[in-house]
């Protein structure tokens, strides 16, 4: 009988392979197998051995990416197989990253599951860019949101944004317009400070602001593109060196 691999769902981190566990550098050191998405820097990839084959599930130039059932299949059929898989992903597998589709489908087949932690990217940007998440002075609640299209208009967010709060918006480029509208029409004060934080933990990195209602201007004038993240919160307007660092250029 063929012995069942095990399927690693590691967590790649924004992007800085300095901010991956020792864990996922183990693992993808010894990896036969890498499965990964789009987010995960090249950089973080090189580590793994000479042995290692790569599957992107990415078509990174359609972009979009392999159906989420077929990605589940690629895991089972391969660990069935007898193959050890380090599936690897941006961030933190379970932070708006499916590994918790993938890790059911494991389950129902009868595939071992691992789960090693990622630094998600609103705590990689949050660090890169000193914009504490919390603060005494301002803010004693986070919340992390997925903004994409699919369902924004029902998701109520209503108390998670305003005074003493941190909200983190993902996947919230395309869609920063309604962001911006949906949350005023929550009653968040047009003034209410953000920062959006474009490729977090890399070299190209940008942290721009504006305040709520100038939101749509700013993404587009910035031109600013995925991946990044939407902070908003009092904690983005405080007083620190990267403001003049990354932002003037772009200030409103
Ligand atoms: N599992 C990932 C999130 C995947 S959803 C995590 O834990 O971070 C993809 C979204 O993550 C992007 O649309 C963007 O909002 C955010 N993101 C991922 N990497 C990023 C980076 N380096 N800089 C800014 N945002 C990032």
């Amino acid at each position: 009988m063929t012995k069942v691999g095990t399927v690693y769902l590691v967590g790649a981190g924004p992007g800085d392979p300095d901010l991956l566990t020792l864990r996922a550098v183990r693992l993808l050191r010894h990896a036969e197998l890498v499965v990964h998405d789009g987010l995960v820097d090249p950089a973080v990839l090189a580590l793994a051995g000479p042995q290692a084959r790569f599957v992107s599930v990415a078509k990174r130039r359609a972009r979009h990416t392999l159906p989420q059932e077929e990605i589940n299949a690629l895991l089972v059929r391969e660990a069935l197989a007898g193959r050890d898989v380090v599936r690897l992903k941006g961030g933190d597998p379970f932070v708006f990253g499916r590994g918790g589709e993938e890790a059911e489908a494991c389950h129902a087949a009868g595939v071992p599951v691992e789960v090693v932690p990622g630094v998600t990217s609103a705590l990689g940007a949050a660090a890169a860019a000193q914009i504490p998440l919390t603060h005494r002075d301002c803010a004693s609640v986070v919340s992390f949101v997925a903004g994409q299209c699919k369902g924004l208009s029902e998701q109520d967010w209503s108390g998670l944004a305003g005074k003493g709060r941190t909200l983190v918006i993902y996947m919230g480029v395309k869609t920063a317009s309604q962001i911006a509208e949906k949350l005023m029409a929550d009653g968040l004060a047009p003034d209410m400070p953000l920062a959006v934080i474009e490729s977090a933990c890399r070299p190209e990195m940008r942290v721009l602001r504006a305040p709520l209602a100038g939101l749509p201007e700013l993404v587009e004038r910035a031109r600013v593109k995925s991946p990044a993240l939407i902070v908003i919160g009092e904690v983005t307007a405080r007083e620190d060196v990267f403001v003049g660092r990354f932002a003037r250029e772009f200030a409103l």
